[in-house]
């Protein structure tokens, strides 16, 4: 199971969001510009056997990762069928804090609709970068202009999203135990600019529960702004406990927030606008 959802969201993820957007090209970092154009080309005819084909060909050119995924994304094409507008997927509580704790494996129906959504045809979306798409590939970055841009909305201050560093993974030297499960992110400051580590590694940066995640901390950061300071946290901590601390009941407010809302205007769009973009 650990070892599909790895393969899902390293492998298959890419492929499956350039379909939810619908003829909006995803960069796919790839072998050649040939390769990636004869890739493109047949995944726009949404034809699994026509996928099929080229992953047979491209096997044959030695091209094995593209012909792997291709055969992954004619499973997937094969599978997706035009759903009716009433077949949305439904919106997300708000007040529900359940999905925060649990990282996914797999992109769901709503994260789909989601992308179908922030990538659809006129909506201005910036091109992903390797970052976005190969996540293991970075250890340390700024915010892509995908993620700033789906979150600038909820960010008015633009140095809360162009400041703060993202680290992935543990420090060099640093013992395994350092990276507890659940501990999913933390945020702390370093002349006076805020840093957020991962250190559970990377996840897929295209589904909600990390655009959420990543908002939970660039609250911290954003608390960081305004003058919290390091006591001040641990007082915090020490007084009310984690779940309880002011410092994080505001920030899994704006992770909740976002997570309900991406979901919701998602929605409201293929609602308005239909038809709804094909999902597995
Ligand atoms: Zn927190």
């Amino acid at each position: 199971m650990a070892k599909f959802g790895a393969l899902f969201w390293c492998v298959l993820a890419p492929v499956a969001l350039a379909f939810a957007s619908r003829g909006q090209l995803v960069i796919l970092p790839g072998k050649g510009k040939t390769v990636m154009e004869r890739v493109m080309e047949t995944l726009k005819t949404e034809d699994p056997a026509k996928i099929r084909a080229l992953a047979r060909q491209l096997r044959k050119e030695g091209e094995t990762v593209m012909a792997d995924r291709l055969e992954m994304a004619a499973d997937l094409v094969a599978k997706m069928k035009k759903a009716p507008t009433d077949k949305l997927p439904a919106s997300v509580d708000p007040l529900d804090e359940s999905y925060l704790l649990n990282k996914p494996t797999t992109l769901d129906q709503t994260d789909l609709m989601v992308a179908a959504w922030l990538r659809a045809e006129g909506k201005g979306a910036p091109p992903f970068i390797t970052a976005d798409l190969y996540p293991e590939q970075v250890t340390e970055r700024g915010l892509t202009p995908h993620e700033m841009w789906v979150l600038s909305p909820y960010f008015p201050v633009d140095s809360d999203l162009t400041a703060p560093v993202l680290h992935f993974g543990l420090p060099p030297g640093a013992p395994p135990e350092a990276a507890p499960e659940g501990l999913h992110a933390f945020t702390y400051l370093e002349w006076g600019r805020a840093h957020i580590r991962f250190p559970g590694g990377p996840v897929s940066m295209l589904g909600r529960w990390w655009l959420c995640m990543l908002a939970h901390e660039l609250t911290h950061a954003a608390q960081f702004r305004v003058g919290m300071t390091a006591q001040e946290t641990t007082d915090t901590l020490a007084r009310y406990g984690y779940n309880n601390s002011p410092i994080e009941v505001q920030a899994r407010f704006y992770q909740r927030l976002i997570y309900a809302d991406l979901a919701r205007r998602a929605r409201e769009y293929f609602l308005r606008r239909g038809p709804l973009p094909v999902f597995p």
